[in-house]
């Protein structure tokens, strides 16, 4: 659960790049990077093993100008951390730069592919390929950069969020997501975009949020709408929703880690769990999130928790309870055996899935 931020408008890029990479902090990483394009198509990237800081560390004696760039936190799944292996990833023509979340399946074949086309991989990720197969695209097939992202992604199996910036296009940016989360921030007369693997880099700039489906490629043009395509290069209508977000709630709040605040954090969160729903005086306990599936819960002759680390955890407190009030029998398994198992599911089971960031790939999965 790495990180992604950009930025497209009139301010200075960098700054707010760097301030949202700090924001996802949370999601933990082992390098981070970014890429500043000016209006004149030059391309700066800088990237660092370890911490934001150490990146910020690296930059201060750098031009972090320009008013378009991508950053991102990497944590490694193909190649160890390192400089190298960090993102941004530049194409072989030195035009593209890119951003990955998530993993490319289907990498190794693709790389025996332009390995054969002349292209050469500086990294070892599987990332890399997915930028040089962009390359190939536009060079072989004459195509737009939206185009050859689409055209790229219809040719990778896995799990991304990404992000493309071109040299040659210093007025837009490409993201895409399948499985990894992406959400767009609108500027004023869209003058101005910002994007992030959540919310918490964008709200103190703009309320007006796009989330991006599995499966589109969204266009970020500057003095434009967003332009939403599926990978079968269909027109998707952009539903914008105004995002009403408490930033001091999600930040650390004068803590000095994530896991301090969230054990001082946890009596308010669980009277805020219960207000509303837990009704003494008329001795009553009010559910209505899961009021419509009131008759099935009813009808329950098992309960299958699905959950990972902490939420397995809880879900372990779960089945004292449910077996102790409701006397039905409850299993808690680990989302990551479950999804490879095929396991027996019977027509009176509730399968319950936690998750606590709600992007767990396997609970998801599972
Ligand atoms: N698979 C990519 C890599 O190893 C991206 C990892 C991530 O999501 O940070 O570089």
């Amino acid at each position: 659960m790495c990180g992604i931020v950009g930025y497209i408008g009139y301010r200075e890029a960098y700054p707010i790049l760097v301030k949202g990479l700090h924001r996802l902090e949370y999601r933990g990483y082992d390098s981070a990077g970014v890429a500043l394009l000016k209006k004149d198509g030059e391309l700066n990237v800088y990237k660092e093993k370890g911490k934001v800081c150490n990146l910020e560390q690296l930059v201060e004696s750098k031009d972090t100008s320009g008013e378009i760039g991508i950053a991102h936190t990497r944590w490694a799944t193909h190649g160890e951390p390192s400089r190298l292996n960090a993102h941004p990833h530049v194409s072989q023509n030195g035009k593209l730069a890119l951003v990955h979340n998530g993993i490319i399946e289907n990498y190794a074949s693709l790389k025996t592919f332009l390995e054969s086309k002349g292209f050469t991989f500086k990294s070892s990720t599987d990332t890399e390929v997915l930028v040089q197969l962009i390359q190939f695209i536009q060079d072989e097939y004459n195509k737009d950069l939206e185009g050859a992202v689409v055209s790229a992604l219809r040719r990778v199996t896995g799990a991304y969020a990404i992000a493309v910036i071109d040299k040659d296009f210093p007025d837009k940016i490409v993201v895409a997501r399948n499985s990894s989360p992406l959400v767009i921030g609108i500027g004023e007369d869209y003058k101005e975009f910002f994007f992030a693997s959540d919310a918490l880099p964008i709200v103190e700039y703009t309320n007006q949020m796009i989330y991006l489906n599995d499966g589109e490629v969204a266009l970020l043009k500057l003095g434009q709408k967003v332009e939403i395509h599926n990978l079968d290069n269909e027109d998707i209508d952009p539903k914008i929703k105004e995002v009403d977000i408490n930033l001091d709630s999600l930040e650390k709040g004068g803590y000095d880690h994530f896991m301090l605040k969230e054990i001082y954090d946890q009596p308010r969160c669980i009277a805020d769990c219960m207000r509303g729903r837990l009704l003494p005086k008329e001795k009553r306990i009010v559910l209505s999130a899961i009021n419509q599936h009131r008759e099935k819960l009813l009808r329950a002759k098992r309960f299958i928790i699905v959950a990972c680390g902490t939420s397995w955890h809880a879900g372990l407190i779960g089945k004292q309870f449910i077996e102790q009030w409701c006397q039905i029998p409850v299993e808690v398994e680990y989302a990551s055996e479950f999804r490879y198992r095929k396991p027996v599911i019977m027509s009176g089971d509730v399968v319950i899935a936690i998750s606590q960031s709600g992007e767990t790939a396997d609970t998801l999965a599972a």
